[in-house]
């Protein structure tokens, strides 16, 4: 264990360990096998860093945009010049394909941080004249010490996109990373460091969400929690901070619906339902996991699909040619195991894919090939909770109306795909569909200017653009009446 790797807490611009001296074992999912221990954190740890976070705040709130914006664009370069290095660290840490570290994940974490760096010198807030009689205008301010929690499928690309405005806007930030995937939280504190963010400014304290996160979401100094993660723990952090009245923005699961009409571009939209099912093993929130079928076309559509998903088998993450990597932890496999035999069980038909063992240094990893699955209505387990894995499901819909329903029957509402070159039923799909997002005929292309986020069960608040800067600031109305003459 000579050559294990730790990744200590920053507070206050310093790695420290955690006040307790307790850790926790952080595994390669490709080999099954511990590769660094991670401080696991409690409340001292967090009153350490909410008080760096506070005291820093005093003179950060205080900087202006462009100095701002200017150590923002420096953090961003800083990720740049490593890309090789966190693109690694992410492969390792999620088993996650390099490929996929090298070109998605760390891409955007760098944008994240240039594109909130451009916004903080651009944000304007609104004033309004009321002729004769008095002017308002609303001022913006930041709004103190706020918490980011993030979870472990997007590490860097979901925790900057959350740090990068917070800091824009002139707060001061305790983040609170996966414990499961904390090694690029942990370079992007030394990159925080390197380039000059004030000491304090930026805190990373890591640990498990019982302890770290229960106590940094209640810590009365913290003025707002950005979170993404499970529902269930999102409603834990509403229920305990209920009575604190805080800003929450929660970013929490999906059953995404993908909708498959018999006039879609077919070759293209078998392909990108595959890519919107099994990215990142099936791990991303906006995931296609129901994929709706109109019926005429239905056999064709699952032929062909089958024939190209097959094709997707799991490989070592290092290397360059794979393209679906392995699950992220033991406990997560066992969760997406059970959900297969659970498929079974509701009498579901598995059509291709499960869990697979591959050779050599990924033995003993948890690898499991896409799956896809038919037979089971809309409203079995299978196709109404989040398994979060490499498992979609097939549903055939005879018409619009029909497959509008399925699709909203669920309590989630995060992201939505249609596929049809009908343009009215685009645009009537798009105001009916019950989801935060919706693409026609594409899937995952964001642009960072737009809202994102989820309804119903999936989401509380929006993050992106301007909707993240009004989010991590304090809108006030000052009127002035003025004598006219
Ligand atoms: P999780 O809810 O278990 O953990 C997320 C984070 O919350 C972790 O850092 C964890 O330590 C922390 N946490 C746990 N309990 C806490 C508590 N009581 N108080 C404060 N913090 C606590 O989620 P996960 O398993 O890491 O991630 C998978 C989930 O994230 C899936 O449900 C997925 O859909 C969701 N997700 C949503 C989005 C989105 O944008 N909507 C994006 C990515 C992932």
């Amino acid at each position: 264990m000579s050559d294990t790797l730790t990744f200590e807490n920053f507070i206050d611009g310093k790695f420290l360990p955690s006040a307790g001296g307790r850790w926790l074992d952080v595994y390669e999912p490709a080999t099954g096998a511990p590769f660094a221990r991670v401080a696991n954190s409690d409340h001292q740890d967090v009153y350490a860093a909410v008080r760096a976070a506070v005291d820093a705040g005093r003179s950060w709130t205080q900087t202006s945009a462009d100095f701002r914006a200017a150590v923002l664009n420096r953090m961003a370069d800083a990720i740049e010049k490593r890309c090789g290095e966190f693109a690694a660290a992410e492969s390792r840490d999620t088993g996650k394909p390099i490929t996929l570290a090298s070109t998605v994940d760390i891409p955007r974490a760098i944008s994240n941080f240039r594109f909130f760096a451009a916004a903080t010198t651009q944000f304007a807030s609104e004033s309004h004249y009321e002729t004769g009689r008095s002017i308002n205008y609303t001022l913006r301010q930041p709004l103190g010490a706020v918490a980011c929690i993030s979870p472990w499928n997007l590490p860097i690309y979901l925790l900057s996109w959350k740090i990068a405005p917070a800091l824009a806007c002139g707060n001061t930030v305790v983040a609170k990373p996966s414990e499961i995937t904390p090694y690029t939280a942990s370079l992007l504190a030394e990159v925080a460091a390197e380039c000059g963010l004030p000491k304090g400014v930026l805190n990373f304290v890591h640990g498990s969400g019982a302890s770290a996160g229960a106590a940094l979401v209640c810590h009365e100094e913290i003025k707002a929690v950005s979170f993404t993660g499970s529902t269930a723990t999102g409603a834990a952090i509403a229920g305990a901070t209920a009575s604190q009245f805080k800003k929450l923005s929660l970013e929490m699961g999906g059953k995404n619906p993908t909708l498959v009409f018999a006039d879609c571009d077919f070759e293209r939209t078998v392909r990108e339902v595959a890519r919107s099912a099994f990215t990142n093993q099936g791990q991303v929130c906006l995931c296609g996991s129901r994929i709706l079928v109109e019926s005429s076309i239905y056999e064709s559509f699952r032929d062909a699909l089958l024939a190209h998903v097959s094709q997707i088998q799991s490989g070592d993450p290092e290397s360059p040619t794979t393209t679906h990597g392995a699950i992220v932890s033991a406990d997560h496999f066992k969760k997406i195991s059970d959900y297969l035999k659970l498929a079974s069980e509701e009498g579901g038909t598995l059509l291709c894919g499960g869990k697979t063992r591959l050779e050599n240094r990924c033995a003993g990893g948890w690898f499991i090939n896409p799956v896809l699955i038919e037979g089971l209505g809309n409203d079995s387990r299978i196709n109404q909770e989040e398994i979060f894995g490499p498992v979609a499901s097939l549903i055939p819909f005879k018409d619009e109306q029909e497959a509008l329903m399925l699709a909203n029957q669920c309590r989630y509402g995060l992201a939505s795909s249609v596929w049809t070159r009908d343009i009215n039923r685009a645009h009537r799909l798009s105001t009916q569909l019950e989801t935060g997002l919706v693409w026609i005929n594409c899937w995952l292309r964001r642009d960072l200017r737009t809202p994102f986020g989820g309804m119903k069960h999936s989401g509380l608040g929006r993050e992106g653009g301007w909707e993240a800067m009004k989010f991590f600031t304090e809108p006030r109305n000052v009127c002035i009446e003025f004598d006219h003459e």
